[in-house]
């Protein structure tokens, strides 16, 4: 069995350990799916090139369909990167979406579901990248899952420590708004891994399609710990 089954069986088999990343009730809140792929027609360079016209076009997404919250983008394969210099390499470009992304306003509290303590955080405060970051490390029995919180608030890094403990349900963290956290429309990009390789305060939110199947080995769906129920507009 690999890392990823082990993972989700003691999840499920420790409930009681799991805590809302959002403030969030499956009985009254709705999700809204985004499609970042080429195939969401809506999604012209004008759009998601100014920041402002792309958060009025989540806003009204999330408004229209009576969402609290827009999820989406677990190994989804995106466009919207193509006029975002920071995920281009020489090379293949990095399209492929590592994370969830969680729409939602600037200000937004963020908690961390599990016990744990901070592995470590930085302002990653280049344009289109994470901005001010957080990784927390949890230890379950004798395994190790990191989880990381990107497109915070200023606010959340102030007082850290490296080492400091937090408890399942803490806050950490708020999302930040777009003037801090890389130029994007405010939300959290949400993304578990099991292995840092050595990195701290940032770990690739995006790879490229053909690392695809290097990078599915050490990053699991981050709905193993979010449970969200299916959104509106997902199909069955
Ligand atoms: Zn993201």
């Amino acid at each position: 069995m690999d890392a990823t089954s082990r993972l989700a069986i003691w999840l499920n088999d420790h409930p009681q350990h799991i805590s809302n990343v959002v403030d969030y009730n499956a009985a009254t809140d709705k999700l809204f799916k985004f499609d970042l792929t080429k195939s969401n027609a809506e999604l012209s360079p004008a759009l998601v090139n100014d920041t402002a016209n792309f958060s009025a076009w989540v806003n009204k997404k999330l408004a229209d369909n009576h969402c609290r919250y827009g999820i989406g983008g677990y190994m989804e394969l995106r466009t919207i990167y193509d006029n975002r210099e920071q995920f281009d390499t020489t090379d293949e470009p990095r399209r492929l979406h590592l994370g969830v992304d969680i729409w939602s306003d600037g200000g937004t509290p963020v908690y961390s579901p599990l016990d744990g303590k901070i592995h470590s955080f930085k302002d990653n405060a280049n344009f289109g990248d994470y901005g001010p970051t957080i990784i927390v490390e949890h230890h379950l029995n004798e395994r190790t899952l990191y989880s990381l919180y990107g497109h915070l608030s200023r606010e959340s890094l102030a007082g850290l420590t490296i080492g400091m403990p937090v408890t399942s349900g803490q806050q950490i963290a708020t999302f930040g708004t777009a003037e801090v956290n890389g130029n994007w429309p405010p939300h959290l990009h949400f993304q578990l891994m099991l292995d840092m390789e050595g990195m701290a305060g940032d770990y690739f939110g995006a790879c490229k399609l053909s690392e695809k199947e290097r990078y599915l080995k050490n990053i699991p769906d981050p709905q193993l710990l979010l449970r969200f129920a299916k959104a509106v507009n997902e199909s069955a």
